[in-house]
């Protein structure tokens, strides 16, 4: 099983959209996240390629400040009626909070801000998944990273966009390579029994996890930066406003998420 995430960008030139999915044959989950303009042809160029893989998942998340409206109106009327993979497609930055469904595609308008990948990782109750293959992977693996690769914008391979450490090029190394890379794997194996605070959570199996930012930068172990849960007390409050961890969104370069 392997998840798959590729920022489209005008970096990424048409021989590397080719040769990443056609250098992987054993895709199973795609996420599309279209953070800068991009022409429904190419989109839809993309999504033809796809198709000739054993998906069964794919998600496309937008930023509707950075895309054309009209290519969403088409990403939206196409897509769905295209490829009965893409599941769901979730726009950012819209004027209302809304869900619909266009075929079998939840389309899902959301008011929230965006800013690129920085906005990944935040933990809260609606992204908690309670099914068995989330639960298994949750109990032995991280439920975020594991069997997942991913291409940044610039087409750096990494565990995920948002972190900085790369494992090679999409122009020089095969993301069959990396997968096998032992250093790569690591993050895969960190699961919630391994990390500081979400061991002693009732919510541990059901939670998602994020490795690109931690509450100590230098212990890549320590609980994820973008949840306010104290399992102690049994409360939420808000992280981004949490006094003792200002500094940390600092280090990351967050504190504009402030603000969002
Ligand atoms: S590790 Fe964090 S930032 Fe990276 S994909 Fe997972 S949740 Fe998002
Ligand atoms: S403390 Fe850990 S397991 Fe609990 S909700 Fe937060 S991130 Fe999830």
């Amino acid at each position: 099983m392997i998840f798959y995430r590729i920022d489209l960008s005008p970096k990424l030139g048409d021989y590397s959209l080719d040769n990443l999915i056609l250098s992987y044959s054993d895709l199973y989950y795609v996420e599309v996240r279209l953070f800068k303009n991009v022409s429904t042809a190419k989109i839809l160029k993309l999504f033809a390629m796809l198709k000739n893989h054993c998906l069964v998942y794919v998600d496309i998340i937008i930023d509707a400040f950075q895309v054309d409206e009209g290519v969403i109106d088409e990403i939206c009327l196409i897509i769905p009626y295209s490829y009965q993979e893409v599941k769901k497609i979730k726009i950012f930055s819209c004027q209302e909070n809304k869900i619909s469904y266009e075929h079998l595609t939840e389309i899902e308008l959301s008011v929230a801000r965006i800013d690129g990948c920085k906005s990944c990782g935040e933990i809260n109750e609606s992204n908690f998944r309670i099914n068995y293959d989330s639960h298994f992977v949750a109990k032995n693996f991280n439920s975020c990273l594991y069997n997942k690769v991913s291409i940044d914008h610039e087409g750096y391979i990494k565990n995920c966009p948002s972190m900085k450490e790369n494992f090679g090029h999409i122009e020089q190394n095969s993301l069959s390579e990396t997968i096998e890379n032992k250093e790569f794997q690591v993050l895969g194996k960190i699961n919630k029994n391994d990390i500081l605070v979400c061991q002693d959570c009732e919510y541990r199996l059901i939670c998602t996890d994020c490795r690109a930012y931690v509450q100590d930068p230098a212990d890549i172990k320590s609980k994820p930066l973008k949840c306010g849960y104290n399992p102690y007390e049994g409360e939420w409050n808000d992280w981004k406003t949490d006094k003792t961890m200002q500094s940390v969104l600092e280090h990351y370069k967050l504190n504009s998420l402030n603000k969002t």
